[in-house]
């Protein structure tokens, strides 16, 4: 089988505040450490025949120890144009499955202090059709435009509750839940990681059809932004996108590759690098038709 893994890091055991997930932090190192042995114990439950894809979705991309893994893995550890973003590689193989790991609760939800959606320091809050939605749900869709699906899901309860409200026949481990104290060990949330994988798997072979999912037909989208100036920047370079109020920038599309473009631009401070932003538009108008208009 060929697997697909997107992992982050503020969905993995006992990670709580920022400081845990960056590199500055004093305790990055061990949760680097937590994030490699959570993924190593979900590879190790493979046999060396699967070939398995690893993107590394978080910060600089660079958090996985990649030693650790056998020849069978192949992670992926930098930022691009690509609007696949944290499911870079998607489109690549004919994946059977993907799973997402250590993913985490929505911005906006408020369910977790590292509660964010693709970009903590300028997105306050995403919605789709209406609905507040985190890197969870996107990243859910992203797979089924490439129709594939996501089996298994480990992270936070918010990040887990959003799976399973795309698909209730996704398996969740929830590592961690904010709203009542509950953290799992590092060493419990292998051992669950471990076991609700392998049902995934399980049930997957049985019947590969319970995951899949549609895509809806039509993506209204919202993005409420923390900064003012970079919605009145935006506007100025994103055609068919429009402004709902001082904060926040709609779109609206029938074509989920689009949305993802115009995501991917969005997740840009366009007054930090005018320079990459341009030659950012430039690549993703020729691989898009946010532009061309089609
Ligand atoms: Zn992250």
């Amino acid at each position: 089988m060929n697997i697909y893994i997107s992992s982050d890091m503020e969905g993995i055991a006992q990670t709580k505040e920022w400081l845990d997930v960056r590199k500055t932090g004093p305790n990055y190192k061990k949760f680097q450490k937590v994030q490699t042995d959570e993924l190593k114990a979900i590879a190790e439950s493979l046999s060396l025949q699967n070939k398995i894809v690893i993107r590394d979705g978080h910060g600089s991309a660079k958090n996985i120890i990649k030693n650790q893994f056998s020849s069978n893995v192949q992670i992926i550890d930098y930022w691009d144009e690509d609007p696949t973003n944290m499911m870079k590689g998607i489109n690549t193989s004919p994946f059977d499955f993907a799973i997402l790991h250590g993913y985490h609760a929505a911005g906006g939800s408020g369910l977790s202090p590292l509660a964010h959606t693709f970009s903590s320091r300028n997105f306050e809050k995403l919605t789709l059709n209406g609905e507040i939605v985190g890197e969870t749900t996107f990243n859910i869709l992203t797979a089924a435009y490439f129709h594939i699906p996501v089996i298994y899901v480990s992270g936070d309860n918010g990040a887990v509750a959003e799976a399973k409200k795309i698909c209730p026949n996704i398996i969740g481990t929830v590592v961690k839940d904010f709203s009542i104290d509950s953290f799992l060990s590092t060493e419990d949330t292998i051992n669950s990681i471990k076991k609700d994988f392998v049902l995934a798997v399980q049930q997957y072979k049985e019947n590969p059809h319970l995951f899949e999912i549609k895509l809806p037909d039509t993506f209204e989208f919202t993005l409420e932004y923390k900064d003012s100036e970079q919605v009145m920047l935006h506007i100025k370079k994103l055609p068919k996108v429009f402004q709902l109020d001082k904060n926040t920038l709609a779109y609206k599309t029938n074509d989920y590759y689009d949305l993802l473009s115009v995501m991917r631009l969005m997740k840009l401070q366009i007054d930090k690098r005018p320079r990459i932003i341009s030659k950012l538009i430039n690549a993703l108008c020729k691989m898009t038709r946010i532009i061309s208009g089609h």
